[in-house]
C-alpha cells in the first residue's frame, strides 16, 4: 500500500481523493498540518485559489516542510493552482508580477488566468509526454510560459486565440499540470505520477 497525501487546505482536494480511491494499492490521506505528512509516499497539491492555499501553507509551516521533503525526493504533483504553487515565478495575465507565496520548487514561469476568467474555461485533449492523450479541464487555468533546467515543458495546447501554451512540466520528482485531471477522471495521469514513487 502506498500512502498518497492530498493537500486539503482549500480547493478541489475531494475529487483527487476520489480518484486515488479508484486505484489499487493506494491509500489517500488528507494533509492539513505538518504532522499529516508523516509517512506519506507522494503528495498532490490540488486546484483552487493559489493565493489562499499559499497563505495557509506559509502560516501553518506546511510550506517549508513540503519544500524539505521535496528536496529529499518526495514525489509531488500540482494541478492548476497546485502548478502555480510549485513555480519559481508567477505572473498574472492582467496585473503582472503577483508576489504571492509559492513553494518555488520547479523552474517554471507560470501566467495565472492565461485563458481569461471563468467563462473561458474549457475541456481539451492534450498530449502529455510519458502519459499520452489526456482529456483536460481548464478552469481559470494558468499556462507555463517558460521552463529551464532541470524543469522542462512536457505538454502544450494550441489555443485558438493565444497560440501554443505549455500545460504540463516535469522536474525530477515533480509534475505540474495546469489543468484538472480529477474532473475528467484521467486515471492514467495518477498512474504515471505514482510511478515516481518507485524511481
Ligand atoms: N486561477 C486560479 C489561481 O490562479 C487557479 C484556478 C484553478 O485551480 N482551477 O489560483
Amino acid at each position: 500500500m502506498v500512502k498518497v497525501g492530498v493537500l486539503a487546505l482549500q480547493g478541489d482536494f475531494l475529487e483527487h481523493i476520489q480518484m486515488l480511491h479508484e486505484i489499487d494499492g493506494v491509500e489517500p490521506v488528507t494533509v492539513k498540518k505538518v504532522d499529516d505528512l508523516k509517512g506519506v509516499d507522494a503528495l498532490i497539491i490540488p486546484g483552487g485559489e493559489s493565493t489562499t492555499i499559499g497563505l495557509l501553507l506559509s502560516s501553518r509551516g506546511l510550506g517549508s516542510k513540503i519544500v524539505e521533503l521535496a528536496e529529499k525526493g518526495l514525489p509531488i504533483m500540482g494541478t492548476c493552482a497546485g502548478a502555480i504553487l510549485l513555480a519559481v515565478k508567477v505572473v498574472d495575465r492582467v496585473v503582472g508580477e503577483t508576489n504571492q507565496y509559492t513553494l518555488k520548487l520547479m523552474n517554471i514561469e507560470v501566467v495565472r488566468n492565461i485563458f481569461g476568467r471563468q467563462r473561458e474555461s474549457f475541456v481539451a485533449t492534450v498530449e502529455v509526454e510519458n502519459i499520452g492523450l489526456v482529456r483536460a479541464a481548464f478552469i481559470r487555468a494558468p499556462g507555463i510560459k517558460s521552463a529551464w533546467p532541470p524543469a522542462r515543458v512536457t505538454g502544450y495546447i494550441n489555443h485558438p486565440s493565444i497560440g501554443e501554451v505549455g500545460v504540463a512540466a516535469e522536474q525530477n520528482n515533480m509534475l505540474a499540470l495546469t489543468f484538472h485531471p480529477e474532473i475528467t477522471g484521467e486515471k492514467g495521469v495518477y498512474k504515471y505520477f505514482l510511478s515516481f514513487i518507485k524511481r
